[in-house]
C-alpha cells in the first residue's frame, strides 16, 4: 500500500523549477532572475567567518539582522520579520492567514508560488488577470475584495511580466482596503524600478498597519543560494504571527552574516542595478530590432510574446523556441508554465549572455 498524504498535497503545485543544472559551464542562465554577478567579496569573507562557529545553531531573533535592516529603513526591528528567503514568510503568510472559507486575492500571471498558500491551506484563490499593458489591474483587485478576504499580495514589479505600477496607484489601492485585510506588497525587485524611489514605499506603514512590504536578498545582493528574505511590517502583529507557524530557526548563520554585510555595500549595489538598466535597454534594443515589443521592464528580466507565426500553434512554437535557444546553451523561462501562453520570460545576464541570448533568439526567428 502507498503512503496516504494529506488533500493538500493533492493540490499544491510543484514548482517549476529550471531545467539542467547540470550543463556545462558557459551555459547562460537566464531562467530564475538571478543576478549573474557572484556576491560582494566582503559578503563572502563574512560567511566564511561565520562557519567556524557552525556547531552552535543560529540566532533565532536574527537581532543583527532586524537592527541592520532598521537601521537602514527606519522600520522598528518588531516590525521587520526575517525568513529563509521571502518566499518562506509567504507561504508562513499563508498559514497564519488562511483557512478554508478564507480567500486570498491576487494578480495573474504573478509569482508562481502565490498559488501554493491556498492549495496548502484549503483556502480560496481569487485571480485577477493583468490588463492589456500586463500590469495590476487595482481597479478590479479591490471590487474582489469581500467579508471573506484575509489576504491581498500586490507583486511590484510583477514577476513574470517585469511591469511594475506607479506607487501612487498602490497608495490609493490602499486607503480602499478594510484595515482587517493583510496586503503584501512583493517587492523582491524593488531596486532596480526607476518608476519609483525604492525607500518610498516605506512612507506607506505608518499609515497602513495591516501592509507587509515584503523583500530579498536573493535578486540585487545576488544571495538565493544562501536563503534570506524580510519583511517590513505595518505593525509587529504580522511578524509574531508569521514566527509562530514556522520552526525556530528558519534563517540559517551563514544567511544572516551574508544578509548584514551585504547592507554595508549600498554602493555596490547601486553600481548592480545601473549595470541591469544598461542591460534591460540592450536587451528591449536588441528584441525591438527583431519586431518584438517586450513589456515595459522594472525588473531585472524581460517579458515578451513571441512572434508566433501564421498557422503554429503559440504553445509548440514557445516550447520549439525554449529548446532551440536551450540547444545553443542558453536557458530561458517558457511563459506557459507562468501563465502565458506564448511568451517567453529572459532574465539580464552579463552583455555577452544578453547578446548570446539575441543572436540564438535572432537565429531561431530566421
Ligand atoms: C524571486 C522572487 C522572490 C524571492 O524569493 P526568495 O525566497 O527570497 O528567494 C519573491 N517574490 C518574487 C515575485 C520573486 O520573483
Amino acid at each position: 500500500m502507498a503512503i496516504e498524504f494529506s488533500a493538500a498535497v493533492s493540490r499544491i503545485p510543484v514548482y517549476p523549477a529550471a531545467e539542467a543544472y547540470a550543463l556545462p559551464e558557459d551555459v547562460a542562465l537566464l531562467a530564475s532572475n538571478e543576478s549573474p554577478e557572484p556576491p560582494l567579496e566582503p559578503v563572502i569573507a563574512a560567511v566564511a567567518a561565520i562557519l567556524t562557529g557552525v556547531n552552535r545553531y543560529p540566532d533565532p531573533t536574527n537581532a543583527k539582522l532586524r537592527g541592520a535592516l532598521s537601521d537602514r529603513y527606519g522600520v522598528p526591528a518588531s516590525r521587520i520579520a526575517i525568513g529563509n528567503g521571502s518566499c518562506d514568510i509567504l507561504l508562513a503568510a499563508g498559514e497564519a492567514l488562511l483557512e478554508p472559507g478564507a480567500e486570498l486575492v491576487y494578480a495573474w500571471p504573478a509569482f508562481s508560488v502565490y498559488p501554493h498558500l491556498a492549495a496548502a491551506t484549503g483556502a480560496t484563490d481569487i485571480q485577477v488577470p493583468l490588463n492589456d499593458a500586463q500590469e495590476h489591474d487595482l481597479d478590479a483587485m479591490a471590487a474582489e475584495i469581500t467579508a471573506a478576504t484575509r489576504l491581498v499580495i500586490v507583486c511590484n514589479p510583477n514577476n513574470p511580466t517585469s511591469t511594475a505600477i506607479p506607487l501612487d496607484d498602490i497608495a490609493a489601492f490602499l486607503r480602499k482596503v478594510p484595515k482587517h485585510v493583510c496586503v503584501i506588497l512583493d517587492e523582491a525587485y524593488c531596486e532596480y524600478n526607476t518608476l519609483d524611489d525604492p525607500d518610498a514605499s516605506i512612507d506607506l506603514l505608518a499609515k497602513h498597519p495591516n501592509l507587509v512590504l515584503l523583500r530579498t536578498f536573493s535578486k540585487v545582493y545576488g544571495l538565493c543560494g544562501l536563503r534570506v528574505g524580510y519583511a517590513l511590517c505595518g505593525s509587529d502583529v504580522f511578524v509574531t504571527a508569521v514566527n509562530q507557524v514556522r520552526q525556530p530557526f528558519f534563517c540559517n548563520a551563514a544567511a544572516q552574516a551574508a544578509a548584514v554585510e551585504s547592507l554595508k555595500h549600498g554602493d555596490a549595489v547601486a553600481q548592480r542595478v545601473e549595470r541591469s538598466i544598461v542591460a534591460r535597454i540592450e536587451i528591449e534594443d536588441g528584441l525591438g530590432e527583431l519586431g518584438i515589443r517586450a513589456a515595459a521592464s522594472q525588473a531585472n528580466f524581460a517579458w515578451f510574446d513571441l512572434p508566433t507565426p501564421e498557422g503554429r500553434e503559440p504553445a509548440e512554437f514557445e516550447a520549439e523556441i525554449v529548446a532551440g535557444l536551450s540547444a545553443r546553451g542558453i536557458l530561458v523561462r517558457a511563459g506557459t508554465a507562468l501563465g502565458r501562453v506564448g511568451a517567453l520570460r529572459v532574465t539580464y545576464g552579463t552583455p555577452q549572455q544578453n547578446q548570446r541570448f539575441l543572436a540564438g533568439l535572432g537565429e531561431l526567428l530566421g
